[in-house]
């Protein structure tokens, strides 16, 4: 027994040297740039490099070679016996690392913020979620012999939780939670996105419940300064993440209607369509590219180009949202920190200068440029809608 906490004790160790050596070496004013473009690790120098390839080659044996990482999947058995009432896979050491870079890296990010109070509570949120609705609550739902269902995810970024054979697998589980959670899943699609992001903006999932946000803006922090932010990355992303919008879109109608069919018409299309989808976007880019990319191309690579999700909510923030960021023109200094520090590439220095209101799809509502400008230029605000574009 003791042998199988040595792991889990390994990392609560690993959080303590970490948050320490934070603390200690690095008690940040947020504001000053603290040599980012001079330190190799943050800045694609040798340091960044190898990192990035670390961590892109564990994805891609989590993804495709799991048999090498058997030892580290044993390690986990003691705390998956004791969480989910079974022995550890893969995808519970996934979890449990991801909730652990989540964890100590937001007490980094917190104590990096600790002048503001909207980045205090946004961050507590996403540490929150990550370790209540995306690890804790599944891995009980397992050891209650019900299905492993995450809360924080529905479609389109979970899109297999609207297919018509996890809704079939999951109504038919023994149980009879299985409908609650279709229930829910189709809910926070079709009817809580559109009221909150008509409120909140999409910042609501984006920046304080998403699973993937919530790592980029914890682990990744150091690196979002990395995010391109010439036009030509602009016209990419608006081209790419609608597409994928578009195909996941197409998948799931197709799948339905596949299934009302009897898989009669379509049967020879729709699962190789499905199982390409799952390859190329779900485990390649929103893994591997997403998060192994981090010290190449900066924090948000996925909610920019790829995820279908940030295209929904982008959409409604764009068309049918109270949400903005005004700017104090008048107060610039042109310094550029806001633009540095916009993890979704948005030149948000252009928009101060001219004194306009920012209101853009891909805004994810972090906040950080507001908290990281000296002059108090910028304020995220949900004002009236038909406000929202005064210059
Ligand atoms: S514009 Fe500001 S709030 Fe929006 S994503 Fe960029 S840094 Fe975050
Ligand atoms: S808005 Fe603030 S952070 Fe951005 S350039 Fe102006 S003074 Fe600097």
């Amino acid at each position: 027994m003791f042998e199988k906490m040595l792991f889990p004790l390994a990392l609560l160790l690993t959080a303590m040297a970490s948050i320490s050596y934070f603390y200690l070496a690095r008690p940040m004013a947020a504001s000053a740039n603290n040599g980012i473009w001079q330190n190799g690790l943050t800045a694609r120098g040798l340091a960044g490099y190898a990192l990035g390839f670390f961590i892109t080659g564990f994805y891609v044996l989590l993804y495709w070679f799991a048999e090498h990482l058997q030892p580290l999947i044993r390690a986990m058995d003691g705390l998956s016996s004791f969480l989910r009432a079974g022995p550890a896979d893969q995808w519970f050491l996934y979890g449990t690392l991801y909730t652990f870079a989540i964890l100590v890296m937001g007490v980094r990010a917190i104590i990096r913020y600790r002048h503001s109070a909207y980045q205090i509570w946004r961050t507590a949120i996403i540490m929150f979620s990550q370790l209540f609705l995306a690890y804790l609550i599944p891995s009980l739902l397992k050891s209650l012999n019900q299905p492993e269902f995450y809360f924080s995810y529905f479609w389109p970024l979970k899109p297999e939780y609207l297919f018509p054979g996890t809704v079939a697998a999951l109504v038919n589980h023994p149980g009879g939670m299985g409908l609650f959670f279709v229930f829910w899943a189709a809910v926070l699609t079709f009817v809580a996105t559109p009221i909150l992001t008509y409120f909140f903006g999409k910042r609501w999932y984006c920046s304080w419940v998403c699973g993937c946000g919530g790592l980029a803006n914890t682990l990744g922090d150091p690196w979002r300064q990395l995010s391109s932010k010439s036009l030509r990355s602009w016209q990419w992303e608006r081209y790419t993440i609608h597409s994928i919008l578009i195909i996941i879109s197409a998948l799931t109608v197709t799948l339905w209607l596949n299934s009302f069919l009897g898989g009669e018409l379509l049967g020879q299309i729709s699962g190789p369509f499905a199982r390409g989808y799952g390859f190329f976007i779900g485990a390649l880019f929103s893994g591997v590219i997403g998060v192994g990319f981090y010290p190449f191309f900066g924090t948000r690579l996925w909610c920019r180009f790829g995820c279908p999700m940030a295209a929904y909510l982008g959409l409604l923030q764009r068309f049918f949202s109270r949400f903005r960021i005004t700017t104090n023109g008048g107060q610039c200094i042109s310094c550029g920190n806001c633009s540095t520090y916009c993890e979704m590439g948005i030149d948000v220095r252009a928009y101060a200068q001219r004194g306009e209101n920012i209101v853009r799809a891909s805004c994810v509502g972090c906040g950080i440029c507001a908290t990281v400008c000296p002059r108090g230029v910028l304020k995220l605000e949900n004002g009236p809608a038909r406000e929202r574009w005064k210059t």
